[in-house]
């Protein structure tokens, strides 16, 4: 007999386990079913998020930061040490205890809800019957319910030639976790995961050499931003090439030996260790049995619509696995949707305001449309900024970098992008948000009393500039 739930969940990652919550604390007796085993061998929910992505990378961008500041930038404040060094283990088993922290909140959070939280791989059958794999021992066990949401994530994606083998190639499970230095680490895609865990290992003192494909630096973000960014970057020794098309990869004495093309022709570099984060993929192995109705789209993704429902009735889609940015927040706030939804509530995602920031120094965030996207689409728009340089919080801090710049519609001017780089620009970009969400203008930002001295200041001055009467900048 299988056993009967209101809503079930496969996959326990920021998508699916808040789901869950979320559904429980609405009255729906709830199960969630995930696989993922942590380094200790013990069950892990959290996902990919908690466990080998965004906490573990940002747990690393901090020790590595604390140290190349240590050796490169206190001594501008009259501190010296002698001796400094990192201690790779430690670093390590840091993240690692931060990562199991969490996961063991989440197990907390499932007991605090009354969630029936199921370690194991779950498999959609016809009729909204999951069949759940324990991962302790491989017992089957059948259950069933009202509505299900698939929140099963997504994998790195493989490039041909270039096969992992978990110590010498790696993906981000890998890089989170090497047990030295490399002294010098090839990564191939210069996207988001190939900046943070480059710039992770080249804090530490790796000659980091990212291979892009494309001839555009991060060309998803604004072009202003990318454009600078890729200069501060290239301060901090990471070298970046772009138009690199990479043929193959192979390991030979220790070595990662790379063949590939640019504008130059064919050549070859070696390196100690070589990321491979070229994009990620929906993963739904071994999810839908053929009879489960669900429809994956061309691209392996499962099939939604605006308010995440797949192609079988009762059953609904989150996160990575779906169309969509692959980020964490994103993945939740669908989770939180689809249990209102299920519960008959209005609910919806503005996708249009959801922010993306990437965690290098200094950092870059961003919300709605970049100054290419409203040309394209021949939006009338205009444009303010203001440089970190010129705000006493920065250069207070150390921090000089980078800039604000905002984009509002030429008539109304409601604002339609704002683009981040420089410190706390992770934190700073919610503001913007909030205005976006409330479609406010420029002008509502510029009217609004902003703290002194603080970096958010830099928000409050390309709002002034946006009406060029910026006040610690020529206009
Ligand atoms: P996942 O987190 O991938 O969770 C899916 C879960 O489902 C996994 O535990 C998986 O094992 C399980 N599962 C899959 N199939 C089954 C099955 N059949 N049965 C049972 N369980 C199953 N995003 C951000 O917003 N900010 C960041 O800073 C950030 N940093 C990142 C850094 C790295 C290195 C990486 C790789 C990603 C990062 N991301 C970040 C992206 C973020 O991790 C994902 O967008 C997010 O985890 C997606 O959540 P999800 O719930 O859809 O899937
Ligand atoms: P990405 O899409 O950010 O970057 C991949 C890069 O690889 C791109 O620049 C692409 O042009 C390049 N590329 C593709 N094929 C290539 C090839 N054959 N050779 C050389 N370059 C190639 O993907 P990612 O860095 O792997 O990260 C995956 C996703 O995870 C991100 O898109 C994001 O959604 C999520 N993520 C988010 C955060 C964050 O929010 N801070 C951090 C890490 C990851």
């Amino acid at each position: 007999m299988a056993e009967k739930f209101d809503l079930i969940v496969i996959g326990g990652g920021p998508g699916g386990y808040v789901a869950a919550i979320r559904a429980a604390q609405l009255g729906f007796k709830t199960a969630c079913v995930d696989m993922f085993t942590g380094k200790d061998g013990k069950p892990a929910p959290g996902g990919t998020c908690l466990n080998v992505g965004c906490i573990p990378s940002k747990a690393l961008l901090d020790s590595s930061k604390h140290y190349h500041h240590l050796q490169h930038d206190y001594g501008a404040h009259g501190i010296s040490m002698k001796d400094t060094a990192i201690d790779v283990a430690t670093m390590i088993a840091r993240k690692d205890g931060i990562v199991k922290k969490l996961t063991g909140g989440v197990t907390q959070l499932f007991k605090g809800n009354k969630i029936a939280y199921y370690h194991g791989k779950g498999r959609l059958m016809a009729g909204r019957q999951v069949q759940v794999t324990l991962s302790d021992g491989g017992e089957i066990q059948q259950l069933e319910a009202d509505n299900v949401i698939l929140a099963s994530g997504s994998v790195p994606i493989q490039i041909p030639n270039v096969e992992f083998d978990g110590k010498y190639i790696v993906d981000n499970v890998g890089a989170l976790d090497f047990d030295s230095v490399p002294a010098t680490l090839g990564v191939i895609g210069a996207g988001v995961i190939g900046l943070e865990l480059g710039s992770v290992w080249n804090r530490l003192g790796s000659e980091v050499t990212l291979l892009e494909a494309l001839p555009d630096f991060l060309p998803i973000a604004d072009r202003d931003v990318s454009k600078q960014a890729a200069r501060e970057f290239k301060k901090q020794g990471l070298d970046i090439r772009l138009g690199t098309l990479v043929k193959s990869a192979a390991v030979k004495k220790n070595k990662v030996i790379v063949n590939l093309e640019d504008k130059n022709g064919e050549s070859q570099l070696t390196f100690d260790r070589l990321l491979v984060c070229v994009g990620r993929k929906a993963y739904t192995e071994g999810l839908l049995d053929e009879d489960s109705g669900v429809q994956l789209t061309a691209n392996g993704q499962i099939q939604v619509d605006d308010q995440s429902r797949t192609t079988a009735p009762g059953v609904w889609a989150i996160g990575d696995c779906v169309r969509g940015p692959m980020l964490a927040h994103k993945a939740s706030e669908e989770g939180i949707a689809v249990a209102e939804l299920i519960a008959g509530k209005p609910a919806h995602i503005h996708f249009d305001t959801v922010p993306w920031v990437v965690y290098t120094e200094p950092e870059i965030a961003w919300v709605g449309k970049t100054e290419q996207e409203l040309k394209d689409a021949g939006v009338d728009y205009k444009t303010g900024s203001f440089p970190f340089a010129a705000n006493g919080r920065a250069l207070a801090g150390g921090n000089p970098a980078g800039l604000v710049k905002m984009l509002a519609d030429a008539e109304t001017d409601e604002i339609l992008g704002v683009h981040i780089l420089g410190a706390n620009a992770s934190e700073l970009i919610s503001e913007c948000v909030v205005a976006m969400e409330f479609q406010g203008s420029s002008e509502d930002l510029a009217r609004i009393v902003h703290a002194h001295p603080t970096l958010s200041e830099a928000v409050h001055e390309a709002a002034l500039h946006v009406d060029k009467r910026a006040i610690h900048r020529g206009n």
